[in-house]
């Protein structure tokens, strides 16, 4: 008889693994295979990390900054987390307020860990990045998801979130600008789901990991500005990663009241000891050097969503919202796919398979998302593979 003793955990039984990291491995072995994908799955830019960082990270290998840092970071990078948001925010926040950790990723897993009790419900406007909800769900608590929809811009109402509180709500998750939907809320539009959750003394959780890529020169809002004593209520979660290319560095933060920050900080030295020393370092060196890398990586993203948006919505039966920022176009497909249901297509992720399969290119299906009729596409590529892919999409949908 075959032995259960390595049998998984309950809590792993219902974890799904990320569709986004799925669907870009998929493409990437069909590539080393020899066929010509182009893969619009994940969300990575494309561009090398600027060299004045690499160069700092080179630096700290050099200088033998390879030893087990502070559990929460090294000061240097607490600071400049510190007074990099405290000048864009204008709040005054202190480096004891920050820990940073292996990715926003894992510091959104920190913060579910270390505020949320079993069975706590976390209101989660839909579509939503993929990870929230398996995240939520480890801690033991639950995702209440709240459909937004497409005529609204992706975007939560008040009303919605009214209507979703239980007497066990504990917290609200946003994600201004949004993946998957590249959507930005505007001051007023989070200023009125802020007074809501003031209200009902909601915990919020706000992911804002894209708010230097916004367009069409938006100015972009961290939701504890909004009201008086929001951040006592407000974690901010952000990092490296999108702003400065830097995925594979691994560097994310949380900014929150100092006393959850002290336990953010003892759950990461039981969990992780610390985030990479190295990254650490490159990290300063991001925040506190040169910026022109952002704005020309920002002008380029412009592009390349004035290029997505306007042939996509160019396309017959598409529909997509406006996106102001983030470098996602998240896209209806319900009125192509009510046609190509004689062809065993019916869902998003047959589509998306369909279209991987038959014309080679990569997209993320809109389920992963909480989004069933519509798919996702990264515009974190070059213009060349951007306008591609969306030929492809047409022949695809017979119109190319
Ligand atoms: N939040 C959102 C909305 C994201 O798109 C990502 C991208 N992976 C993350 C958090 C995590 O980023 P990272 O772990 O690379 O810092
Ligand atoms: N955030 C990116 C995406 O949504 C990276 C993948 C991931 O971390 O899941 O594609």
């Amino acid at each position: 008889m075959e032995s259960k003793s390595l049998q998984t955990a309950r809590r792993m039984r219902a974890l799904e693994p990320s569709a986004t990291l799925a669907m870009a491995a998929r493409a990437s072995a069909m590539a080393a295979s020899g066929i010509d994908v182009i893969d619009l799955s994940v969300g990575e830019p494309d561009f090398p990390t600027p060299p004045h960082i690499c160069q700092a990270g080179d630096e700290a290998i050099r200088t033998g900054k390879t030893r087990y840092t502070p559990a929460a970071g090294i000061p240097a990078l607490r600071k400049a987390v510190a007074d990099d948001y405290s000048r864009r925010s204008g709040l005054s926040v202190t480096p004891a307020q920050v820990v940073v950790s292996n990715g926003a990723k894992h510091s959104l897993h920190n913060v579910f860990t270390a505020v949320l009790d079993e069975g706590d419900e976390v209101i989660v406007p839909t579509p939503y990045w993929v990870s929230y909800a398996e995240l939520i769900k480890l801690a033991g608590a639950v995702p209440v998801l709240v459909e937004t929809r497409i005529d609204d811009n992706f975007k939560l109402s008040p009303e919605a979130l009214r209507a979703a509180i239980t007497p066990r709500t504990r917290m609200l998750l946003l994600c201004s600008p949004s993946n998957p939907t590249g959507v930005v809320y505007s001051a007023a539009e989070l200023g009125a789901l802020a007074d809501v959750a003031i209200e009902h003394d909601l915990a919020v959780v706000s992911d804002e990991i894209y708010d230097q890529l916004v367009y069409d020169g938006r100015e972009s809002v961290s939701f504890p500005t909004l009201r008086p004593g929001l951040a006592d209520r407000t974690v901010v979660v952000a990092g490296v990663s999108k702003t400065y290319s830097m995925t594979g560095w691994r560097i994310g933060w949380t900014i929150a009241p100092e006393p959850l920050s002290k336990a953010i900080g003892n759950l990461q030295s039981q969990e992780t000891s610390n985030p990479c020393s190295i990254s650490q370092h490159a990290a300063v060196a991001a925040l506190t050097g040169p910026q022109d890398c952002v704005a020309e990586m920002l002008k380029a993203f412009e592009r390349r969503r004035d290029l997505v948006a306007g042939r996509l919505s160019a396309l017959p039966g598409i529909r997509l919202p406006e996106i102001g920022g983030a470098f996602y176009a998240f896209f209806d497909i319900r009125e192509p796919l009510s046609r190509m249901k004689a062809d065993g297509i019916a869902t998003s992720m047959q589509w998306c398979e369909a279209l991987l399969e038959r014309h080679h290119v990569a997209l993320v299906a809109g389920s992963a998302f909480g989004a069933e009729g519509h798919v996702r596409m990264s515009f974190a590529a070059s213009e060349e593979k951007l306008a591609a892919g969306v030929d492809r999409i047409a022949t695809f949908l017979g119109v190319g």
